[in-house]
Parts: C-alpha cells; sequence; structure tokens
C-alpha cells in the first residue's frame, strides 16, 4: 500500500509505493509488442480494470476513442490502511486518485502521430476526470502527466498519459502558488501575464502562438529543449477550456511535439500539466500551464544533490531550431 512520508526536516512529502515495482515493462527490445499482449489495445479490455470514462469516436458511438482507467500499479489510492504512527515520524496513507489515459484503441507509440481530433480527445478526457477528481474534497492537488519514451518512465510503450490527484501539495506546486500570491498582493496582477507580456515583447523565445495560447522556451528553462504553454488569459484552471479551445491545443500540442521530434528525433519525453489546485485561496492569482521536458542527458549529481539545474542549450536557441522546424 502507498503511503505518504513527511521529510521531518523540510516538510515535504514522498510517496513510497513499492508495488510499482511490480508494472509491467514491455520496452525490452526483444519482446512482443504485438497488439494481442498489450493490454492498452482495443480488444484486451478484460486487462485492464474497467473504465471510469470513455470519449466515444465521432463515427460510432460504440466504439472508444480514449479511454480511462485506474492504474493497477497506483502511487496513490481511495482506500486508507491504519499505518504505525509515531510522534515524530509522520505517515499516512498516500490518500488519492492514479488514472491512466489510453491515448488510441490502437497500438501508436507517439503523441504527435495521433490525429489532431484524437489529441483534442485526449485532452477532453484530461478535462473532465480533473473535474470529477477535483470534486473530492480530499484532494488538494491534481496533475495531468505523460512519460513518452522508456527513459522518461514510460513502462508500457503505448500512447499513454496518467492524472495523479494528492491529498498533499507538492513542492513545485506551493512554490508556483505562493510566487503567484506574492506577486498579486504587491501589484494586483497576474505573474504570468506579465511574463508572458514580456516574452511576446522579445520574441526570441517564442515557438508558437495559435489564437489565445503562446508556446515557447521560458527564460531560466531547466532542461534542453523544455517549451513550456499557457493561455494568455487569466485562467487558472484546465478544467474551464472550452472544447474549441481544445481543438486549438490540440493542434498547437501536436506540432510543438512534431518540432521536438524534428529537431531531438526520437528524443523521450515528459509532459506535465499544471493547474490550480481545487479549493486553494490562491487559485485566482494562478495560470495554468502545460510543460514538455525533451530528457536528452540523465539528472547527474549536481541536481540531485542541490536541486538546481544545467542546461546546455540555451532556450533561445532551442526556440530558434524549433521554429524553423515548424515552419
Ligand atoms: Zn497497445
Amino acid at each position: 500500500m502507498a503511503e505518504l512520508r513527511k521529510d521531518p526536516i523540510l516538510g515535504d512529502c514522498v510517496i513510497v509505493a513499492p508495488e510499482r515495482v511490480a508494472r509491467p515493462f514491455d520496452h525490452e527490445p526483444h519482446r512482443s509488442t504485438a497488439s494481442e499482449s498489450c493490454p492498452f489495445c482495443k480488444g484486451n479490455e478484460t486487462a485492464t480494470p474497467d473504465a471510469v470514462l470513455t470519449i466515444p469516436d465521432d463515427d460510432s458511438t460504440d466504439e472508444w476513442a480514449v479511454r480511462v482507467i485506474p492504474n493497477r500499479y497506483p502511487a496513490v489510492a481511495s482506500s486508507s490502511a491504519e499505518l504505525p504512527t509515531s510522534d515524530y515520524f509522520e505517515r499516512k496513507s498516500a490518500a488519492g486518485y492514479h488514472d491512466v489515459i489510453v491515448e488510441s484503441p490502437l497500438h501508436e507509440k507517439a503523441t504527435r502521430n495521433l490525429p489532431a481530433a484524437q489529441i483534442a480527445r485526449v485532452m477532453q478526457a484530461w478535462r473532465d476526470r480533473l473535474a470529477v477528481v477535483s470534486s473530492d474534497e480530499a484532494i488538494t492537488h491534481t496533475m495531468i502527466f505523460k512519460n513518452e519514451g522508456a527513459a522518461a518512465g514510460a513502462s508500457l510503450e503505448h500512447v499513454h498519459s496518467q492524472l495523479l490527484a494528492t491529498s498533499f501539495m507538492p513542492p513545485e506546486i506551493e512554490a508556483e502558488l505562493a510566487a503567484g500570491q506574492k506577486h498579486f498582493d504587491q501589484t494586483e496582477t497576474n505573474a504570468w501575464s506579465e511574463m508572458l507580456d514580456r516574452e511576446l515583447d522579445d520574441e526570441s523565445r517564442i515557438v508558437a502562438l495559435a489564437d489565445e495560447y503562446i508556446l515557447h522556451c521560458p527564460f531560466a528553462s531547466r532542461f534542453s529543449g523544455q517549451m513550456c504553454l499557457y493561455p494568455k488569459a487569466s485562467l487558472p484552471g484546465f478544467e474551464s477550456t472550452s472544447d474549441r479551445d481544445l481543438t486549438l491545443l490540440a493542434r498547437l500540442l501536436k506540432n510543438a511535439l512534431k518540432s521536438l521530434n524534428d529537431v531531438f528525433p526520437d528524443a523521450p519525453f515528459n509532459l506535465a500539466l499544471h493547474t490550480a489546485p481545487p479549493r486553494d485561496a490562491r487559485r485566482h492569482a494562478y495560470r495554468w500551464h502545460l510543460t514538455i521536458t525533451p530528457r536528452l542527458t540523465g539528472i547527474a549529481g549536481f541536481e540531485i544533490g542541490s536541486g538546481s539545474w544545467i542546461n546546455v542549450v540555451s532556450p533561445e536557441d532551442a526556440a530558434a531550431r524549433f521554429r524553423d522546424a515548424t515552419g
């Protein structure tokens, strides 16, 4: 059973989930990845738990296009078991939701190869499932993420993303919420509005613009080739995205992933969607955003030791190369 342990000095929470070691792994080069052995392929639905949400195919309402299932090897779980307690070492069961979003009924390995309309259905599943789990008052934080490629942490190659909803606030999100609120208290403006206005003026790190959305390489990108997607408008939560905007965002994401693959062929990557935590008083000063992080180099000693980052590709250079690829 997954448990939550609080660092006694820093106060940060760590999820300890030994069961996840037993996850199936299909990236070994000699192993068959034919659809008959893949639990995510159409026809193999009985190999996974029942769906908690399906998005139908436009052409046939009987067929699923996107399927959301509970993770068989969850990092958090809805059941709560008693754990040994201590007045110093704080631990509790890691309550929450851990879903897998199967992004296609077909055995596709890269999200960039899905049609834009299918990526829009995936984003619809993200949006609708985030809204459902956010309504649970035990939930403090929600995130969609994706690991594509074994080196990025994917254990099954069939295109999928994941939703993790936790009863604690991860330090990265806490830092963003605090920074957004501090900026608002000092200026009565949104921190992300000012940053995006200045990025638009500068232009050197902009990768693509689509209507009310901006894709750029952040000024202080932690990883080589890191990209970030934002709405220009002050929108705290991804859950409020309209169907029309999902279509726009799907095209932008597909193009971003194609550009990434053109510049860094077959690079594994992680995607993370940060959306304002439900019920947090600082929501109003937040801005949802989606980060694409290529895993071109390993995380090494300095990063592990310090929590600081060394990026060997300038964000301006990365943005120029992505723009050329897009063009
Ligand atoms: Zn498959």
